[in-house]
């Protein structure tokens, strides 16, 4: 038995009770037995068994009083996972379905994205299972003030910096630095995605959407071919779909879906961005609102989905981009695309693909950008805020977004040299994962056993 195979195996025994953990370390243990094998090394100084468990996990109570007057209890994490590269770095996410399993899964996952960047920052996550939908603004403030009471002792600007993820955006992000700030009495850039006024850095709110198509620019211009006039179906509302949508009608393509927990807005003559901002930023609505602003927008709810699919990989497209979660695309789904004559896929939510929908893309040959690789220009931007913040300056929009850019081109060009040097040129999942994982190891051998 491999030694990839091995590692998986023990892993999967003890830790069967979280499958989006287990699913994510499966799909990179897939892919790194060429590198193990090229490199004895690795097997030799147990990397896969290290690499795997989390530094720490820290799991803790947060109590707070809602707007009634009645004490609310929920869970909050910080999974630490690791810090050979740098200190650990990767958002937090509020959502009900948050448990140690799934943050283990975008901890992962951080490890390797965050190496690809080129920037020095370890891989972490973390969060709590609270829902923010239907909170007051003074419920939201007073929660994420309960949360940093318990977080604050073990992050700081040096040693782990927090960003947004689902649930959490620049609101929750100021209370959550307003009170890391009061009690610490310590003015750092101890999270990323802050307020323009207080350390924030531009183009942090649009780096991920935009990364993302950067990195599918990169991929379509390898093959000969652009988003120009493409017809591109995205999936989420959220601050990754919003801004994926802005860059693709920059660039010349049409964004025709947008979908939300509850459903999905089809419009043939393109998504409004600027009215979806309206709904999602400013109203916090939810879709059948832009169907009401938007009198060509279709929209339909979630009981209404062909069964066992979802409705915006129905819509025929030459790209697709999924931003809103992970699992939202499955086999079938990958099938509908690929019949329907979609070249290119490009992730801007985290294992957002089933590993059957990935195979089924990597066996068609199209160009698939892999989560870890094509949304990486979110945390790569808050790498750049921690270097402002660093040096008390702030950049201009145009330097921020030139950098991000730049990264993508590189991040694209690592994936798909070290799949070329793999000989399985074209397979970004590879070629990313080797890419990722080659430099936190040799980090992890050169430091010792810690
Ligand atoms: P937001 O909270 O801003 O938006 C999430 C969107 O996805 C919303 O439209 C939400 O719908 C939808 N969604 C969330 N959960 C589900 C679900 N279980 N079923 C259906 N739809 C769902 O989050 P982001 O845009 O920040 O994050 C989206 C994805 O991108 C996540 O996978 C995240 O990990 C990833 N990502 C985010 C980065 C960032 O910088 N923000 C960086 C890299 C990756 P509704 O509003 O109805 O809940």
């Amino acid at each position: 038995m491999s030694y990839s195979q091995q590692v998986f195996d023990e892993l999967s025994a003890r830790y069967s009770y979280q499958p989006e953990f287990l699913q994510a370390v499966q799909e990179v243990l897939s892919t790194l037995q060429p590198a193990l094998d090229k490199n004895p090394a690795y097997q030799k100084n147990k990397i896969l068994e290290r690499i795997t468990e989390p530094e720490r996990v820290i799991h803790f109570l947060v109590q707070w009083v809602d707007d009634k007057g009645e004490i609310q209890v929920n869970r909050g994490y910080r999974v630490q996972f690791n810090s050979a590269i740098g200190p650990y770095k990767g958002g937090l996410r509020f959502h009900p379905t948050v448990n140690e399993g799934v943050l283990k899964f975008l901890g992962f996952e951080q490890i390797f994205k965050n190496s690809l960047t080129g920037t020095p920052i370890g891989g972490g996550k973390g969060g709590s299972d609270f829902d923010p939908k239907g909170k007051s603004d003074n419920e939201i403030m007073r929660f994420c003030q309960a949360f940093m009471v318990q977080l604050f002792r073990y992050i700081g600007a040096t040693v782990d910096v927090p960003a947004g993820d689902i649930g959490v955006g620049g609101r929750e992000i100021g209370y959550l630095y307003g009170a890391y700030k009061r009690l610490t009495t310590s003015y750092e850039g101890v999270l990323t995605g802050k307020g323009l006024n207080f350390g924030g850095s531009l183009a942090r709110t649009e780096a991920t959407g935009y990364g993302t198509v950067y990195f599918a620019q990169e991929m379509l211009k390898d093959r000969g071919d652009s988003l120009e006039g493409k017809v591109c179906a995205v999936s989420g509302a959220g601050n990754v779909a919003i801004y994926c949508c802005e860059k693709l009608i920059q660039v010349g393509a049409k964004p025709v879906t947008v979908s939300d927990s509850r459903g999905t807005i089809y419009d043939p003559n393109g998504i409004n961005v600027e009215i979806l901002k309206q709904v999602k930023e400013v109203e916090r609505a939810s879709l059948t609102r832009y169907a009401e602003l938007v009198p060509t927008a279709k929209y339909t709810p979630v009981a209404e989905y062909p069964e066992g699919k979802h409705l915006v990989w129905t819509i025929k497209c030459d790209a697709a981009f999924p931003c809103a979660t992970q699992n939202e695309l499955n086999l079938e789904d990958a099938k509908t695309l690929l019949a329907n004559g979609c070249k290119c896929v490009a992730e801007g939510a985290n294992m957002p693909s089933t590993i059957d929908a990935i195979n089924a893309f990597l066996a068609s040959g199209i160009a698939y950008g892999p989560a870890k690789a094509a949304n990486a220009g979110g945390v790569a931007t808050s790498q750049l805020e921690m270097e402002q913040n660093a040096s008390m300056s702030a950049w201009t929009f145009d330097e921020v977004d030139g950098k991000l850019h730049n990264i993508m081109i590189n991040i694209y060009k690592n994936a798909a040299e070290t799949a070329k040097e793999f000989g399985v040129e074209g397979n970004l999942v590879l070629g990313a994962n080797i890419a990722g994982f080659r430099k936190v190891a040799d980090a992890m051998i050169a430091q010792g056993v810690l």
